[in-house]
């Protein structure tokens, strides 16, 4: 797997075909990979890589090492078509109408994974970034493809330049290797490993090969007798293996030194000699001959054919002291388990098939095979890999979203997440001044669920709206949800604190106004008055309901003040078209007894409001409001005074339309037809609509006269949500 196989001119179909062969003869797959190969060879012929060799060589390799694998032929044909859609302006549905739609996909998928965002040194999450690059992978095959893709450039960095070298190193070490290594595929790990330190740590590199190599000679030998002796013993003991000496890749010698702290001398399964037996059996027979002849070291013994690990890997592994003192590894294993251990799950599928053979069953089975993979149920003894796999699990298939920002930060998230839990996870001052979002550079609504590999760009503001209420509906993680609320506190009482002050200056006005004494406002008395007339429990919620006209500068004053009101004018009143049908007008011209009056259409006078009359042309006295604009426009002269007949008045009743604005919620309804009610206001007509949030109820009452109206009015208002109360014409 370690080589590459490379040529000034187009690597031939036999090359690749040699490769497939060995495991795939139908004609109708073979054919599929023609077609693939003449395809890619077409499209990319213009194109030549960095070394000078034609690109297409590149996607040849990585169908090879895909061979070598042994995988499915879709998956060899992905290998070969992997980067036509981003090289060679050719689309996701070409592939799916000339190949096939699992080849479509393999592709697509592949072609997304090359265009995450690329890491920023400060924001280097080698953890998220593994999980990230599973999650978006979602097929197993997908992962293989890139696998291959990165082992063959891994294998061609040295026509890069070299900050492009040590970025790739880290990332193939951080992200592709561990990977690897969780899928068994242990030869890819090793090369893919030793490319990165070369790339890395160059020194380091070359010290180690030179120390490997210093007494190579000598340990050779040793090894080699130690091979012969073993073999000779389980001759005799009419067991028939297959012994090799293997030494230990490059990098894990590395790691070893560096974080384990030990010496080169120090590490004693720096050659491992490996027994190939027939079955199971014989591999616990083989162990027992060999600890009966040698002397095993203590806790080194390990029986993972038993406790399969988390990755497939299967094997007995034993170190023991040789003659003349030198230790050695012994990894013990049949035929099968040793295939495992090379190609991983490749092996492992081609295994459960059993044959040369692949049927549809396989592939789905293949298909299938990461989710088991990762489900394993894991008897293995191995605590870090065991929670690595929960990890892993848990995070892949529950809960994880795992967006980025435009500098590619990931930023892990509870699945169903919004753009607001994204913008809380970055700070809560950018929540809170949030004017926008956009994902994948489009602008979407805050309510807008982020799957993984989103890219979201917060856009702030300084003098943005902030988080309100609807906000906890959209927000999944508690943090969100707890910073909101906060924030919505914060609001109301700076709000409050806003409102009274308001009101205060209203007051302030209206005192002023009215020529009264500003010193009553000192008066406890006086103020406590005006507090049980409104039942509330301070004086600042009387200010807060004046800012907020919930109530009335005059009404407050006149209770501060004591002052009986006679016919206050309420200004509600005042500002609204009336719409008033008398059934009995109930005026009094002053100094005339008899004769017809008609109220103005202008401004509609209802009793209670002040009103003069108006000696018009027509037949009947107009009468208007005192405020009414028309009046000002008329000839003084003409103008009478006319009252409300207390009398006549009595046992009258007028019909009222008024709207009423809120907040929809439960019961709202019936709290207002209640507290119309209790006011003895009939309720004549309901109609309710909701927009939004806000409903608008329409209604006809009847009252007695402006003062029950006003007190109707007012009641409404203390109603929870209620906004405003409109009169309107009929
Ligand atoms: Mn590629």
């Amino acid at each position: 797997m370690n080589e590459t196989i490379s040529s000034d001119t187009v690597i031939p179909f036999e090359t690749l075909i040699k490769y497939t062969t060995t495991y795939l003869n139908r004609k109708e797959h073979l054919d599929l990979i023609k077609k693939a190969y003449d395809f890619a060879v077409e499209k990319h012929a213009p194109q030549k890589r960095k070394s000078g060799e034609p690109y297409v060589n590149h996607v040849i390799n990585v169908a090879i090492t895909l061979a070598k694998l042994q995988v499915s032929p879709n998956v060899i044909v992905s290998g070969l078509l992997h980067d036509v859609v981003e090289d060679c302006d050719v689309s996701v549905q070409d592939l799916e109408d000339k190949f096939n739609l699992e080849v479509a996909t393999i592709v697509e998928a592949v072609t997304k994974l090359g265009n995450l965002p690329k890491i920023t040194d400060e924001e280097y999450q080698a953890e998220n970034h593994r999980k990230i690059f599973i999650a978006m992978s979602k097929d197993i095959r997908v992962i293989l493809v890139k696998l291959a893709d990165r082992l063959h450039n891994m294998l061609t960095l040295q026509y890069m330049p070299e900050k492009k070298q040590r970025k790739i190193a880290e990332e193939t070490l951080d992200v592709y290797a561990p990977i690897a290594h969780r899928l068994g595929l242990g030869e890819m790990k090793a090369t893919l490993e030793d490319k990165c330190l070369y790339y890395l740590d160059q020194k380091k590199y070359f010290e180690l090969v030179e120390l490997v190599n210093l007494k190579k000679k000598e340990r050779d030998s040793i090894l080699n007798d130690m091979i012969k002796e073993i073999d000779s013993l389980l001759i005799s003991n009419n067991i028939i293996v297959n012994i090799s000496g293997r030494s230990k890749h490059l990098y894990s010698i590395y790691k070893k030194m560096v974080y384990k702290h030990k010496k080169f001398d120090e590490i004693y399964d720096l050659q491992a000699i490996r027994i190939i037996c027939n079955d199971v059996m014989t591999c616990y027979g083989v162990l027992g001959i060999i600890h009966n002849m040698y002397r095993p070291i203590p806790g080194r013994f390990k029986d993972y054919i038993a406790m399969k690990k988390p990755n497939m890997y299967q094997s007995l592994h034993t170190t023991i002291i040789g003659n003349g003192g030198m230790i050695f590894e012994l990894q013990i294993r049949t035929k099968e388990m040793d295939d495992i251990a090379e190609r991983g799950f490749a092996a492992h599928w081609r295994y459960k098939e059993g044959s040369e053979k692949i049927s549809q069953k396989a592939i789905e089975e293949q298909l299938h095979w990461f989710r088991d993979f990762v489900s394993l149920s894991d008897d293995s003894n191995d605590v870090q890999a065991q929670e690595y796999m929960h990890n892993l699990q848990r995070d892949i298939f529950e809960a994880n979203v795992y967006a980025l920002t435009p500098k590619g930060k990931v930023i892990n998230l509870p699945k169903e997440s919004s753009v607001i839990d994204f913008a809380y996870k970055i700070h809560s001052k950018v929540a809170e001044s949030m004017t926008g979002a956009l994902v994948n550079g489009n602008f979407v609504p805050f309510n807008t669920k982020l799957t993984t590999g989103d890219v979201v760009e917060i856009q702030t503001q300084n003098n943005a709206p902030g988080p309100s209420e609807g906000w906890l509906d959209i927000v999944k993680t508690s943090n969100a949800r707890q910073r909101i609320k906060q924030y919505l506190k914060n609001k109301v009482e700076s709000e409050r604190k806003e409102f009274v002050e308001k009101g205060r200056t209203i007051l302030l006005r209206g005192i002023k106004e009215r020529e009264l004494d500003e010193k009553v406002l000192n008066q406890q008395e006086a103020l406590e008055r005006c507090i049980k007339f409104y039942k509330v429990s301070n004086f600042e919620d009387v200010l807060y309901n004046l800012a907020s006209k919930k109530a009335d500068v005059d009404e407050i004053i006149d209770s501060v003040y004591n002052i009986k009101p006679v016919f206050s004018i309420p200004k509600l009143l005042k500002k609204q078209t009336t719409n008033i049908k008398t059934i009995d007008q109930g005026i009094i011209v002053e100094g005339i007894d008899s004769i017809a009056v008609e109220l103005a259409n202008c401004c509609n006078p209802i009793p209670g409001d002040e009103i003069i009359g108006y000696v018009s042309s027509g037949k009947a006295i107009k009468i208007h409001r005192h405020d009414c604009p028309n009046v000002k426009g008329l000839n003084s002269n003409a103008f009478i005074n006319v009252y409300w007949d207390p009398i006549a008045l009595k046992g009258s009743y007028y019909f009222v339309d008024m709207v009423i604005k809120s907040y929809d919620r439960m019961y709202l309804l019936s709290d207002i037809i209640t507290s119309l009610s209790q006011g003895n206001a009939q309720v004549m007509n309901v109609n309710t609509t909701i927009n939004d949030i806000v409903a608008e109820i329409s209604l006809q009452i009847r009252v007695s006269d402006g003062e029950h109206l006003q007190r109707v009015v007012n009641n409404i208002k203390k109603i929870d949500g209620v906004i405003d109360v409109i009169r309107v014409n009929k």
